[in-house]
């Protein structure tokens, strides 16, 4: 490496919306930024054996994306096993342009170890981000909120176990008088990466290297950022780098840079897909409507969260897609779809069962172990079916469907702060002896009570910024 080259003085690895949320913050005081940021062309790719059973399986927001899914698991030198569905997405946004658009708004109870002035500065942050944003819902005194539908209305159940529980909505709450999420433009109202580039970052001083990070080594003070753009290597020099890569591909950067080849655990939250049928119809006329609350135990409330959206047709395709005996019933399904209801439980990340392991030739390896989890699972999807049951809901029929391990998407926990030995970071997100590598994205947390992690993720990568350009 020539070393005569200038150094950057912060170079931003990936343009998540964890990625972007920094920029906005980090431009507010400076002049000029520079990020990897790959968007390849994939057409030339080979096809990846390997990652089949996962582009087989594809949530219906992401449908279509198949080429950047197996561009991630490619370039990224990832060899994920049959027993594990982790997703990934090599392009402009990342997983950040499929999120589900839902934040829960208790970001604190996660980061209670943290000092005082830590979570007081994350939730300034926070409610920054929904300000600029103009987000649907309510978070302290912030309250944007929006008329719910009435097939979810939350009544006060004081005898049940179970409550409803408000969230913060990843869209824009401009969406006419009556405030109904059905009113939101469906494209230009989202918080998507593009969206909140055009909105925040399009006038600032970025230079975008469309490449993709191979390693990291030391150079001295500063560090070397080897990069591909698939046909030839470049590479970058800086004073600081802040990795926005996403867990997967961030804790294999900083594994292969500190030669650490012991099995690391993947925190996450195990999710169980259900469909129940209904009498009344819960009509929208959205392509794909997010939950509007989310119901969880009023005790122990970390141990699940569920959601509930009303089938559209997206969901449809994406069934038939993977269930092919199911195509010829989609016009009866699509017919019907206002009479399902779909729902995710995310478990709490106790019930993690994803693993990383760097192999000697740089590669990851990504596996589960046996681990069965059906019971845990009956236990809370008949406590869910009989409070619906109770509030009549539901007709007496349900299914229930365990997608696998990873097939959550949300990946976290790896480098947490505050966390022992050398895969850790510091309060102000600097990997432990290596002041200036910076971690924002969800490696450096665990994610326990909130089961929709992107808010805490993006309300802390906005107060690095701040801490970095202090
Ligand atoms: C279908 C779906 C639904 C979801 N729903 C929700 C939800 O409702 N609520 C919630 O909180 N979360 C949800 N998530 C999770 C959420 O999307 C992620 O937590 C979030 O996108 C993480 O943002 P990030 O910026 O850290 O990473 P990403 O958005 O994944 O961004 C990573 C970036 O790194 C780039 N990259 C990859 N490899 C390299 C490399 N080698 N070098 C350089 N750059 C690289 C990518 O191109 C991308 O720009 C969902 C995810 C999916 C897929």
């Amino acid at each position: 490496m020539n070393k005569k080259i200038k150094p950057i003085d912060v170079l931003v690895i990936g343009s998540g919306l964890s990625s972007l949320v920094f920029l906005q913050s980090f431009l507010k005081k400076r002049k000029k930024v520079e990020v990897i940021s790959p968007n390849l062309n994939f057409k030339k790719l080979k096809q990846n054996n390997l990652v089949k059973h996962i582009t087989k399986i594809l949530p219906p927001q992401m449908i279509g994306a198949d080429q950047k899914v197996k561009g991630y698991f490619h370039w990224n030198n990832i060899n994920l096993k049959e027993n594990c569905k982790v997703f990934g997405s090599m392009e402009f946004g990342g997983l950040s342009n499929y999120w589900g658009l839902q934040m829960d708004p208790d970001i604190l109870s996660d980061i209670k170890n943290l000092s005082f002035k830590v979570k007081k500065d994350i939730s300034k942050s926070f409610l920054e981000i929904l300000k600029e944003f103009n987000l649907a819902g309510k978070f302290k005194n912030y309250e944007n909120s929006f008329k719910r539908d009435n097939f979810f209305l939350i009544k006060e159940q004081k005898k049940n176990s179970l409550k409803f529980e408000e969230f913060i909505v990843g869209f824009k709450n401009s969406f006419g008088k009556r405030k109904k999420i059905g009113a939101a433009n469906e494209v230009s109202d989202k918080f998507t990466p593009e969206n909140f580039y055009k909105k925040f970052l399009k006038k600032k001083n970025i230079q975008f290297h469309n490449y993709f990070v191979k390693k990291i080594k030391k150079q001295g003070n500063l560090i070397e950022v080897v990069c591909s753009n698939g046909n030839s290597n470049k590479s970058f020099l800086a004073k600081k780098i802040v990795l926005g890569s996403g867990t997967v591909v961030t804790t294999k950067i900083i594994l292969d840079y500190l030669k650490f080849t012991k099995e690391v655990k993947l925190k996450h939250h195990p999710r169980l897909f259900s469909l129940y049928l209904t009498k009344k119809k819960w009509s929208n006329t959205m392509t794909f409507q997010p939950s509007q609350v989310h119901l969880k135990p009023k005790n122990k409330t970390e141990l699940f969260t569920s959601d509930f959206r009303p089938g559209n047709k997206l969901i449809i395709d994406s069934i038939t897609k993977f269930k092919k005996y199911l195509y010829i019933f989609k016009p009866i399904l699509n017919f019907f779809r206002f009479n399902m209801i779909f729902s995710n439980t995310l478990l709490n990340s106790k019930f993690s069962n994803i693993y990383l392991k760097l192999e000697k030739d740089s590669s990851l390896s990504i596996y589960s172990k046996y681990k069965n989890i059906d019971k845990i699972f009956k236990q809370i999807s008949t406590l869910v079916y009989n409070f619906l049951r109770k509030e009549k809901k539901i007709l007496p029929i349900k299914l229930n469907y365990f997608p696998g391990f990873g097939a959550d998407f949300h990946y976290f926990g790896t480098l947490q702060i505050g966390g022992k030995g050398k895969l850790s970071v510091n309060e102000n997100c600097q990997l432990l002896n290596n002041k200036n590598i910076y971690i924002i994205d969800g490696s450096i947390f665990n994610f326990s009570r909130n089961k929709y992690p992107l808010g805490l993720i993006l309300a802390n990568a906005k107060r690095v910024a701040k801490v970095l350009t202090k």
